[in-house]
């Protein structure tokens, strides 16, 4: 049977009504044949999909089938959070009634059963359905995700957490403070914009608080630098030659993603390792980054680039050019929760960010020991929320706006 686009869609729509959609060749391809249930006796169907905005910025998704189990996942995009919550919604018209267990297929059907593929609102939908999925696999099978995409290729995991300083004593404190609390590596961001080229003054304000950084810093704590994309090609080249002899750990996004072949040229250009991804999404987008070989460090982001089904796809290139994953994570804990998952069983895995380690909202937040975190061996993403903490989270929601930076002429910087 051929059908023109808008024909099928109205026998699909007519199907979908009547609740038949068996059939035609074109029509099976969305009804197609569930895979058996897993074992435990209990027939899955997803019955329940929610969004709800988490402070800061966060959006968590909850589903729930009709066998009791729940799983829990984080699909946020800063400064967007209503419109993450419907477009994580919408994905209801699709998923409810499915069994929860076909991951794969259900994220197939949700980028490419669309007309519309990607971009930073639905492959952040879709990732935190992802992880919800993944956790609800995990619980009925009683695993940490991890081990089911493939078992343990650490025991521990590096983290490291944001450092600073505008001043030698400022950054020394910034410094004993990281350690105190048990880590050995942390992140500095450029404090300032910058023009498309810019003087002394910038260069060596940048150059200073790396120097004021490293000194208070033993040899074995890590500095990590983020330009934050503030860079265009010639005056990154000319920061990054300044800083090098500090012996950055890697310098992240020193200039905007969407142009490739401008970062291959930073990249060649200079000795420091460098790291990108963050606003990089799905293995499509990374594919071009690591053929042109732009970077020693991949940055993939668990809630924006699709989900634990696609950062592992992600992290397993990465592997094929000896290119390092250390994914991005300034979010909440869900997304901590589904990093440190991706990171116990990648073996390019390298260094974990994380700006939330679960105090006040999961039961047993994440504890960082020596610079490094246990693999956590709970089932699913490995974590229980504590949902009276969470409702009262939830009532506490303010509207997060990304802050717009200007230049001294009131000119558009760059965030
Ligand atoms: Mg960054």
């Amino acid at each position: 049977m051929t059908l023109s686009r808008r024909g099928f869609l109205g026998v699909a729509g007519a199907a979908f009504g009547a609740g038949t959609l068996h059939g035609g060749t074109i029509l099976s391809a969305f009804a197609a044949p569930s895979t058996p249930n897993l074992p435990g006796g209990k027939e899955h169907r997803i019955v329940q999909l929610e969004a709800f905005q988490v402070p800061p910025r966060s959006v968590f998704v909850r589903i729930e089938t009709d066998g009791g189990l729940v799983g829990w996942g984080e699909g946020s995009l800063e400064g967007r959070a209503a419109t993450q919550v419907t477009a994580i919604e919408e994905y209801r018209r699709y998923l409810i009634g499915k069994n929860p267990f076909e991951i794969e297929r259900h994220w197939q059907a949700m980028y490419r059963g669309d007309f519309y593929h990607g971009g930073p609102v639905l492959t952040s939908a879709i990732s935190g359905i992802d992880q919800a999925l993944w956790d609800l696999l995990g619980k009925a099978l009683g695993q940490p995700v991890h081990q089911l995409l493939g078992g343990r290729a650490r025991d521990r995991i590096k983290v490291y957490c944001g450092i600073g300083g505008g001043s030698p004593e400022s950054a020394k404190e910034s410094i004993q403070s990281a350690l105190s609390r048990g880590f050995r590596a942390g992140k500095m961001g450029m404090p300032e914009t910058a023009e498309i080229l810019d003087g002394m003054e910038v260069i060596k304000s940048v150059y200073n608080q790396v120097k004021w950084l490293r000194e208070a810093a033993p040899d074995d704590f890590d500095i990590l630098i983020d330009f934050h994309g503030k860079l265009a090609p010639a005056m990154a080249i000319s920061v990054i030659d300044a800083i090098t002899e500090l012996r950055p750990f890697f310098v992240e996004e020193p200039i905007l993603p969407e142009n490739v072949d401008a970062l291959v040229r930073v990249a060649h250009a200079v000795k420091a390792p460098i790291a990108t991804g963050e606003r990089i999404y799905t293995k499509f987008e990374f594919r071009e980054l690591l053929e042109k070989q732009a970077v020693a460090v991949v940055q993939p982001d668990c809630c924006h680039a699709g989900g634990i089904t696609e950062v592992k796809k992600i992290a397993a290139m990465a592997e094929a050019y000896y290119v390092g994953v250390a994914p991005h994570n300034p979010l909440q804990a869900l997304s901590t929760a589904a990093c440190l998952q991706i990171d116990a069983c990648s073996p390019n895995f390298l260094i974990q960010e994380q700006g939330n380690l679960g105090d006040g909202l999961l039961k047993e937040p994440f504890v960082v020991k020596d610079g490094y975190i246990e693999v956590p061996t709970g089932p699913g993403m490995g974590v229980e929320i504590d949902e009276e903490r969470l409702a009262q989270l939830r009532a506490e929601w303010k509207d997060w706006e990304t802050p717009r930076l200007w230049h001294k002429d009131g000119g558009v910087a760059d965030w």
